[in-house]
């Protein structure tokens, strides 16, 4: 990863005034992947059936003691040392009071003054043709539950409220803010996607909700202080996180400039309209009065508990992409696509140690038949791992082109024929009799056929239209049913033709 601060990448808004500045910290709530919630045993697992998940404890039945889940600190662990933060071997949970009609606790149960995580930081790559890196840094990360969710649009003139969210696990991921445009927000949050996912502590699907991100926006002219934030809240999409800082920070600008202040406002983005309006004016901690849970006594961990865990980390993302880079020859972007997702990078790698050709270029040739021709096939919403093809399958095939056995277009009409079956690549070849013909007499032989046929475009090609090579090859690839080597036949239609 480059390191060096981002200069040429500087994103600004032109204002009437000069240019400004964009600041961007986020809060993401992420859904813990466990079994069961935070401080009950009802089940996680997504439900359409509303309050059938629910314990008492998650709707506050007087008398309802919380007890701690375990593995929920053990996944903030395992988050906090995947974005290389400190574990803070005692943490403690608060009562944040507020009241809604979807908490019936009248308080969350969370982690304010001590929590389980501080500090750390993530390396996000930004752009697509001119590529920078940008390190976001975390303040922290905390652990506290959900509320459950209001309904308003079941009913004509009642609302509705269910609990099955109430009291899931959720770790609030803090960072500095350290991004400054909507592109850099939005990597981030890419990439923290995908880290989460590698360690397998949240599945991150935003659409349903188990990733959400509170947005802070402000703007400044070029080295004056922060100014005012306003926080965008609960944005459940990676394209609308973009578009909310995109519209607050050129409101914000277009508000400064006309003489107007920036009140510190906690608001929400639509964006079907683009429109942002004011919920509440933000609370100071102390509306919440936080303290100590006395239900829950300080989460004491030790070393050997944060060892255990280290134990069973994954190689993180930003990892693999340096090492795809550097062993496979990769692009990086490449490397990024098949790092994306770990039933990929297994994939990956699988099909990578059962490709037994020692040839230069040939893990390369792998990644490209997987991002063009494998993903290409794949059905929207279907994993890698719930295709037919098998890794060693695709190691045949490949291994076929790569020894010049068959060629890239006769290689992809192959995969087609095995892609339900996953049957063996070499027995189509053989029983389809596909070998490729390189066998430079039969081409010759036919290359001067083709030279009798047609006189004019041989004259033409004479004459200097080289463009005209194509049209040959093609006459090539008719007369031999695809099967010609076109290596062979470039050369040979040089050497007969021209
Ligand atoms: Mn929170």
């Amino acid at each position: 990863m480059v390191k060096k601060e981002v200069t040429k990448n500087m994103h600004r808004i032109e204002g009437k005034t000069g240019q400004w500045e964009v600041i961007v910290g986020l809060e993401v709530h992420a859904q813990i992947v466990s079994q069961s919630k935070l401080f009950s045993g009802a089940s996680t697992r997504f439900s359409r059936n509303p309050n059938t998940q629910v314990a008492l404890v998650d709707v506050a039945f007087p008398g309802m003691l919380p007890v701690l889940n375990e593995e929920c600190i053990r996944q903030g662990v395992k988050t906090g040392l995947g974005l290389q933060g400190s574990i803070q071997k005692r943490s403690v949970f608060d009562r944040k009071n507020y009241f809604y009609p979807d908490l019936p606790q009248g308080y969350q149960i969370s982690q304010f003054f001590f929590p389980l995580v501080l500090g750390g930081h993530l390396d996000v790559s930004v752009g697509k043709k001119e590529v920078y890196s940008r390190r976001v840094n975390l303040e922290r990360i905390h652990l506290e539950q959900d509320a459950g969710k209001s309904v308003h649009d079941l009913f004509p003139h009642k609302s509705a409220v269910d609990l099955n969210r109430s009291g899931i696990a959720l770790m609030e991921i803090v960072t500095k803010p350290d991004m400054r445009s909507a592109e850099e927000a939005m990597a981030f949050v890419r990439s923290l996607r995908i880290l989460l996912r590698h360690l397998g502590t949240c599945d991150a699907n935003m659409e349903e909700g188990s990733m959400r991100a509170d947005v802070n926006v402000s703007v400044r002219k070029e080295g004056a202080p922060l100014g005012t934030r306003v926080e965008l809240k609960n944005i459940n999409s990676i394209k609308f996180i973009g578009q909310a800082i995109e519209a607050e920070s050129q409101r914000q600008v277009e508000a400064l400039e006309d003489g107007q202040n920036i009140a510190q406002n906690t608001c929400m983005f639509n964006p079907k309209t683009g429109d942002i309006t004011v919920m509440r004016a933000k609370e100071d901690e102390v509306d919440y009065r936080y303290f100590p849970d006395p239900d829950i006594p300080p989460v004491e961990i030790d070393d050997s508990f944060i060892n255990a865990v280290k134990e069973e980390m994954p190689e993180l993302p930003n990892a693999m992409v340096a090492r795809f880079c550097k062993d496979y020859a990769l692009e990086r972007y490449e490397a990024e696509i098949l790092s994306e997702d770990k039933d990929v990078s297994r994939f990956f790698e699988q099909a990578i140690l059962a490709l037994k050709v020692q040839k230069e270029g040939a893990a390369r040739e792998m990644a490209l038949w997987i991002i063009g021709e494998v993903f290409a096939r794949m059905s929207e919403g279907v994993s890698i791992t719930g295709i037919a093809l098998t890794p060693e399958r695709l190691a045949q095939l490949v291994a076929l082109v790569l020894n010049g056995i068959v060629s890239r277009a006769i290689g992809k009409s192959i995969l087609d024929k095995i892609w339900q079956s996953n049957t063996n690549p070499e027995e189509i070849v053989k029983s389809e009799g596909l070998e490729q013909i390189s066998d430079e007499e039969t081409l010759r032989a036919w290359v001067k056929e083709i030279e009798q046929q047609h006189p004019k475009e041989v004259a033409a090609y004479r004459d200097g239209k080289v463009k005209l090579q194509g049209f040959f090859v093609g006459q090539m690839m008719k007369k031999s049913g695809g099967k010609a080597n076109p290596q062979v036949v470039n050369a040979i239609i040089k050497e007969v033709i021209g």
